[in-house]
């Protein structure tokens, strides 16, 4: 059966790459006519789509992603990316309930198999589990092949799910946001909708944390996904001060397991908070 899925999803998305590869043949007809400008025109202009739909995280060319939450409500979700990590997770588990917040945690597949009681943990502890691939190949993910970006969501998924059956991951995160062509396509058969983010503060390239909140805070509205990380040098430090922002920005913090799907993948709140 899953193989039957990876068979067809693989054959849309070649096929969608077939067709992003159809105007070509009029670029070489129309340099061929004497007509280079026209033909350089439409060539940048293909290229040009195809990068932006890849590299700006939130363009939703590509595919349908959760951006942010439904903002009739006064509510924020919290995510953290790149744990589980042997130090960082206990420390922000901590704050967290200290703060009575509780988050989506996009886990990496590799750091969740050295790490397996880490990932029960916070799930113990209320939180939820998202997908954000095998390896985390944050470089090359958006130049990656459907095969392999399939492999990398698909590992993944296993890996948590194996350690976590009650509560397989439903969301998928692309590393640094980006994503190609066939991501939206490949997540969806394999049950997830993509999630960016509406707020974060580059915290995995700053280390001045008043400066990545400041950013943050800046972003903080009604219906904010915020994302800050784990595994950096003040992840911690962070996660504290990300804390402590939004319980006094008197927005509703959402627990992750309170958000569902209607057919057109808004996501509505399923609970109030509590
Ligand atoms: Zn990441």
């Amino acid at each position: 059966m899953k193989a039957d899925i990876r068979a067809s999803c693989l054959r849309r998305a070649y096929f969608r790459f077939a067709l992003t590869l159809a105007p070509l043949p009029v670029v070489i007809w129309l340099a061929a006519r004497g007509q280079p400008l026209a033909a350089a025109l439409l060539f940048c202009t293909v290229l040009t789509t195809m990068v932006i739909g890849t590299l700006v995280p939130r363009c939703p060319l590509f595919g349908r992603m959760i951006k942010q939450l439904p903002q009739a409500e006064n509510q924020a979700l919290l995510t953290i990316d790149d744990g589980p990590h042997p130090e960082h997770t206990p420390a922000i588990l901590d704050i967290l309930d200290r703060h009575r917040i509780k988050a989506l945690f996009f886990l990496v597949g590799k750091n969740a198999a050295q790490h397996p009681q880490l990932v029960r943990e916070i799930v113990a502890r209320g939180h939820e589990i998202g997908n954000h691939t095998q390896t985390h190949p944050a470089g090359t993910f958006w130049i990656l092949h459907p095969a392999r970006l399939w492999r990398e969501i698909a590992d993944c998924q296993e890996t948590l799910a194996s350690l976590c059956p009650d509560q397989p991951p439903r969301f998928f995160r692309p590393p640094a946001g980006h994503h190609n062509l066939f991501t939206a396509l490949i997540a969806h058969a394999l049950g997830l909708r993509m999630m960016l983010w509406s707020a974060r503060g580059f915290d995995g390239v700053l280390t001045d944390v008043p400066t990545i909140t400041q950013r943050i805070a800046r972003r903080l509205k009604a219906g904010a996904i915020v994302l800050i990380h784990e595994g950096t040098p003040v992840a911690v430090e962070v996660a504290l001060a990300v804390a402590s922002l939004l319980a006094a920005s008197g927005l509703k913090c959402v627990p992750p397991d309170s958000l569902a799907f209607s057919d057109d993948e808004v996501v509505v709140e399923r609970r109030a908070a509590p």
